[in-house]
């Protein structure tokens, strides 16, 4: 978890490579979906190029699906999901079907001024559509209404929050997630 440009896509594919375990980002299933322009592609990208969030029904029809693929048997991440606590709930569901429950939720804190300066900065070099100044603004708004209460959700869940700073260099960032899920 972790507001837009907290390096959740840089650090989980780190923490998967680590753990030899699959990374689920919807974001990157939307983004490949938009390239081979398929109907999901088609329907997200007016989502995505708003910065406003794809319809729970449909993020949760891509989620049950990459989990049940037979390399997510034995454990994965996943990276910008759940997004609402309706997805976190539909995520629970899915879970508690094959009797599995998360392990940890990592939450990877960045101040509002270096998350504006990051994405805008990734806007020229990744060439997002969705990383221009007015987007990210609705991205961050987006986050506090619909996803800073899926924060709220798992405090009160029996798995709890593991908060973890998400400033520093890629690998100051890496060692403490490890050093989180070893704790
Ligand atoms: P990301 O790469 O995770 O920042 O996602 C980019 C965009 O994809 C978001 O701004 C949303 O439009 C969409 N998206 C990705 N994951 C989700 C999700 N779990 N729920 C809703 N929309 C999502």
């Amino acid at each position: 978890m972790g507001p837009p440009g907290a390096g959740k896509g840089t650090q989980g594919e780190l923490l998967a490579q680590h753990f030899g375990i699959p990374r689920y980002s919807t974001g990157d299933i939307l983004r490949d979906a938009r390239r081979s322009t398929t109907e999901l592609g088609l329907e997200a990208q007016r989502y995505m190029d708003a910065g406003e969030l794809v319809p729970d029904a449909v993020i949760l029809g891509i989620v049950e699906q990459v989990m049940s693929e037979p390399e997510a048997a034995g454990g994965f991440l996943c990276d910008g999901f759940p997004r609402t606590v309706a997805q976190a709930r539909g995520l629970a569901e899915v879970l508690a079907r094959d009797d599995l429950a998360l392990d940890a939720v990592l939450n990877l804190t960045v101040g509002v001024g270096e998350i504006v300066s990051r994405l805008t900065r990734r806007a020229g070099l990744e060439g997002r559509t969705d990383d221009d100044l007015q987007t990210v603004r609705r991205r961050l708004e987006v986050y506090e209404e619909q996803t800073a209460p899926v924060l709220e959700y798992y405090r009160e869940s029996p798995v709890g929050v593991t908060n973890v700073d998400g400033t520093g260099t890629v690998d100051e960032i890496q060692a403490r997630l490890r050093e989180r899920l070893s704790a």
